[in-house]
């Protein structure tokens, strides 16, 4: 067995055992593989042990991906999701190669992408993303600017809005972690009980994950626990 079939396991039974120990049902957590600077090769392997779903934040190399995976392993039907910072001049790549989008912070992108939606495929499942806690970085919407972008969003017929998604600023108390992630989970609440089909919370990483599962997540983000540090060497 590879390394990250072993690191998909150990991730696995972790998320197993967070669920059970905060009361939360099996299966409620779903897994996101964060394959951004990684080969083709690695997430073979993650496939293999059953690994569905994957993570891309570069356009380019995110669409080479999903073209190497559809032309060469369309058997795998792995499901491919945007998280990266998205510019408008990117968006048509976007529409046309991935399922999901969880960086939504602009009414532009999110008429772009609807615009460039191809007919053939199924609505791009999109969430958008709140700057929560983060007050250096720009991504994402603030909290109160959430519901005017959900509104646009489910006037567009080739977008679904799945929820709310958050990379907050990385501190490793845990308490701190969980206060955070609260904060989302009660704006999910309140979008859920605006419209139908908000059942997905994009947040927890590698480092802060065990406090996302409890807040409420229900797809955590992992690429370093699965595929080791990442070379950003060939990107600078
Ligand atoms: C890179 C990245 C991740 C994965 O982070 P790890 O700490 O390696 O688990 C998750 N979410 C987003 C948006 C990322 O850019």
């Amino acid at each position: 067995m590879s390394s990250i079939q072993q690191n998909i396991e150990h991730i696995t039974s972790q998320i197993a055992d967070v669920q059970q120990k905060c009361g939360r049902a099996r299966d409620s957590v779903q897994l996101l593989a964060v394959s951004k600077t990684k080969p083709n090769q690695a997430i073979l392997d993650a496939a293999k042990a059953g690994q569905t779903r994957f993570g891309e934040n570069y356009v380019q190399e995110g669409v080479d991906k999903v073209q190497y995976f559809q032309t060469n392993h369309p058997e795998l039907d792995l499901e491919w999701h945007f998280i990266g910072p998205i510019q408008s001049n990117k968006t048509r790549l976007v529409a046309e190669h991935f399922d999901w989008v969880h960086t939504i912070d602009r009414e532009k992108i999110a008429q772009r992408l609807n615009d460039q939606r191809p007919q053939h495929l199924p609505p791009l499942q999109v969430l958008i993303q709140v700057n929560i806690s983060d007050e250096a970085s720009k991504s994402g919407v603030e909290p109160q600017q959430i519901f005017d972008l959900a509104q646009l969003i489910s006037s567009l017929p080739s977008l679904t809005l799945r929820g709310l998604m958050s990379i907050p600023a990385n501190v490793d108390n845990h308490q701190q972690q969980l206060e955070t992630f609260k904060q989302l989970a009660a704006l999910q609440t309140q979008l859920g009980e605006q419209y139908a089909h908000i059942d997905t919370l994009s947040m927890g990483m590698s480092g802060d994950m065990d406090a996302a599962i409890e807040a409420g997540s229900t797809m955590v983000r992992i690429g370093t626990a699965i595929f080791g540090a990442r070379d950003y060497s060939s990107k600078a």
